[in-house]
């Protein structure tokens, strides 16, 4: 299984109670960005939220939202972890590597030292889908080839991750407009979805004719959500496949 990171942190994190259910862990955007860490908290707000579920059950509530949950986090021990780090990531994405991460320890040494931030809270600014550079403006990467020693090709880990589909389910990554790809994507941006996707679901191949077609292997996905995300013309939804398919989650 792949996994794309939920970097936003402290300012981003969503509202995370509906009625019978809450976001815990990653999917609560609660990893701690400058550590890479974040099962540490996913631990903490799985007890989090079965200590409201529990104060909820024994007050005879059913059916509504844990808002005990949602109220708390903040002042617990996951956001005693967010809080000081919060500014890393939006210094990092605005300043580069070396000024932004820079600052970013300074911050966290102000925040961890006096509680205190000389930038406040920063907004992460633009979404990831908007930051990407149209290929006019970069030189792309030649990346060398695996050696199958100490590298690897993307179909190889795939078939280490016994992901698997149904073959003859509806394809679980839907363009809103299948034209897209190729026509917007492939000229501005060599069309990403072929690079960044960790499983080399996309591709792009000429027909007899030479013509550039858009193909999707949707049983190779591994769920890292990360077309979703980040294409450039948000033109990518990823949805549930049919009868758990996917990498063989029960097995990790
Ligand atoms: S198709 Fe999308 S969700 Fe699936 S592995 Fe590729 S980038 Fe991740």
């Amino acid at each position: 299984m792949a996994r794309a990171i939920t970097e936003g942190g402290w300012q981003s994190v969503p509202k995370l109670c509906f009625p019978g259910g809450a976001l815990i862990g990653c999917s609560a955007g609660f990893v701690n960005v400058p550590r890479i860490k974040g099962s540490h908290n996913a631990v903490m707000s799985g007890m989090l939220a079965a200590d409201a579920a529990h104060e909820a059950l024994e007050a005879g509530r059913a059916n509504d939202e844990l808002t005990a949950y949602e109220q708390g986090w903040r002042g617990s021990e996951i956001g005693a972890d967010l809080k000081p780090v919060r500014n890393v990531k939006p210094l990092w994405s605005k300043l580069g590597a070396a000024l932004g991460v820079g600052l970013g320890g300074l911050d966290m040494w102000t925040n961890s030292l006096f509680g205190f931030s000389f930038f406040g809270t920063l907004k992460h600014g633009k979404p990831d889908f908007a930051t990407l550079k149209p290929l006019a403006e970069v030189t792309p990467i030649v990346y060398p080839k695996p050696d199958g020693k100490i590298s690897f090709d993307k179909l190889s880990s795939v078939f280490l991750s016994n992901t698997n589909h149904e073959e003859d389910q509806p394809c679980h990554l839907v363009l809103k407009d299948p034209t897209i790809p190729i026509s917007k994507n492939l000229p501005a941006y060599g069309e990403p979805a072929r690079l960044y996707c960790p499983a080399g679901v996309y591709e792009v191949v000429n027909d007899e004719a030479g013509k550039p077609r858009f193909v999707i292997n949707a049983q190779n996905c591994v769920h890292c959500k990360t077309c979703d995300i980040k294409d450039p013309a948000q033109n990518i939804n990823w949805t549930t496949p049919e009868g758990g398919g996917g990498p063989n989650y029960q097995y990790m």
